[in-house]
């Protein structure tokens, strides 16, 4: 049986379901929690080769009508608003009505399209998750935030959207290509510093699932969806200044800078970002006199042995440390200009701050790049 972990938010519930086989299964799972036997099947064109008829036949069993299933392109430039459009039109053209519910199938991509797109369809349909990759299993898929992307930058137009349910089915993560899988592992890692015991398993255990153990795979998604799940059931809608949600973005600041100044052509992946971010912020913490001196250490070779990029100098190109503290001033997390960090006293002990002297920051990126 899959591992159950119920979400609680306000006076809404809804349950993330873990383990091997649910997109088979996901008919008699799904069809409790819909308004209506019927749904609309958004996914890409990859996942659809590799696991829409699984999902398909699932649904029939369980007498789930499809109303559409709508594939878009793979990749970021999916998350846009001609494809959300052409997403919303098809989908309503199809039948959909107000009892229809959304189901994604897919990465993060898929994900924040497809929950957008249920967000505003008719001003609001039920949405159910079926994350595909390790990164929406232990993080896109948790949350309720959703959106796509504008030429100004990621993420600038979206909507809270909760799930009704959220299927994160192991077994899909096998056809997963090893890079990806390494890259959704990041956000493991970074859960991990944030929670302390999942940090400790990340060190023990962590190379096993990405090496694609599905025990160990199931312990990070499970772990990690009780992580975020919690810290979103504390600041749903991101309000809190000092904690909540904002922890969420620990090694994003220096991560975001990263991909920006790549692109987002595939060069650099966000999970990578995101490591060499975690690897960065645990060394500034340590410089600023907030962390023991041998975290840094270990969180860069923690990430190095699963496969990771950690520092600057394992990337292959080389990044100014003027454009990066540029990208950081107008992250969208910044404050009046001023860079905005997660820092760390220990696995389990992280902080936000806004003060820290840019030298120090200018400091650390020239001595790392
Ligand atoms: P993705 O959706 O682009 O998937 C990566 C690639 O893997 C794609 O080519 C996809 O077709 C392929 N793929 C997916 N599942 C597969 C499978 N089982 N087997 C083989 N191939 C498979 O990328 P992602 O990393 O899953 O998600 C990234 C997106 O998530 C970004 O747009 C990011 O902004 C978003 N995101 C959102 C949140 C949130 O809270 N909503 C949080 C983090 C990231
Ligand atoms: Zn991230």
């Amino acid at each position: 049986d899959p591992s159950r972990l119920p979400v609680r938010l306000g006076d809404r519930a809804y349950d993330i379901l873990v383990g091997e086989g649910l997109v088979a299964r996901a008919g008699a799972l799904i069809a409790p929690v819909l308004p209506a036997r019927r749904v609309v099947v958004i996914t890409d064109e990859t996942v659809a080769a590799l696991h829409l008829p699984t999902l398909t036949a699932g649904l029939a069993e369980a007498g789930v009508g499809i109303v559409s299933t709508i594939t878009v392109p793979p990749g970021e430039a999916s998350k846009s608003f001609p494809q959300l459009q052409s997403v919303v039109e098809a989908a309503l053209a199809a039948g959909a009505d107000r009892r229809t519910a959304v189901v994604a199938l897919g990465g993060g991509v898929v994900g924040d399209l497809a929950g957008f797109a249920a967000a505003i369809a008719l001003r609001g349909l039920t949405f159910i998750q079926i994350p595909t990759t390790l990164l929406a299993q232990v993080d896109s898929s948790v949350g309720g935030k959703t959106g796509i992307n504008l030429g100004l930058g990621k993420n600038l137009v979206g909507a809270f959207h909760q799930p009704r349910l959220v299927l994160a089915d192991t077994g899909v993560l096998g056809t997963l290509p090893p890079r990806e899988l390494r890259a959704g592992y990041a956000e493991v890692a970074k859960h991990g510093l944030l929670q302390g015991e999942l940090w400790a398993w990340c060190e023990a255990e962590g190379a096993r699932a990405v090496a694609g153990d599905p025990t160990a795979l199931a312990h990070a998604v499970m772990e990690s969806c009780r992580l975020k799940s919690a810290v979103v059931a504390a600041d749903e809608r991101e309000e809190s200044e000092e904690g909540g949600r904002a922890l969420l973005n620990l090694g994003h600041t220096f991560g975001h800078a990263l991909e920006a100044e790549c692109g987002y052509g595939g060069e650099l992946l966000h999970g990578e970002a995101v490591a060499v971010g975690l690897g960065l912020a645990a060394s500034l913490s340590a410089r600023l006199g907030h962390c023991s001196q041998e975290l840094p250490g270990r969180v860069i070779s923690h990430l190095q042995e699963v496969g990771l990029p950690a520092r600057i100098g394992d990337l292959k190109r080389r990044f100014s440390a003027e454009a990066l503290m540029g990208r950081m001033r107008k992250d969208k997390k910044a404050r009046d200009g001023a860079m905005r960090f997660i820092l760390m006293r220990a696995p389990g002990d992280c902080f936000t701050t806004s003060d820290v002297a840019p030298l120090a920051v200018q400091t650390l990126l020239r001595d790392e790049g």
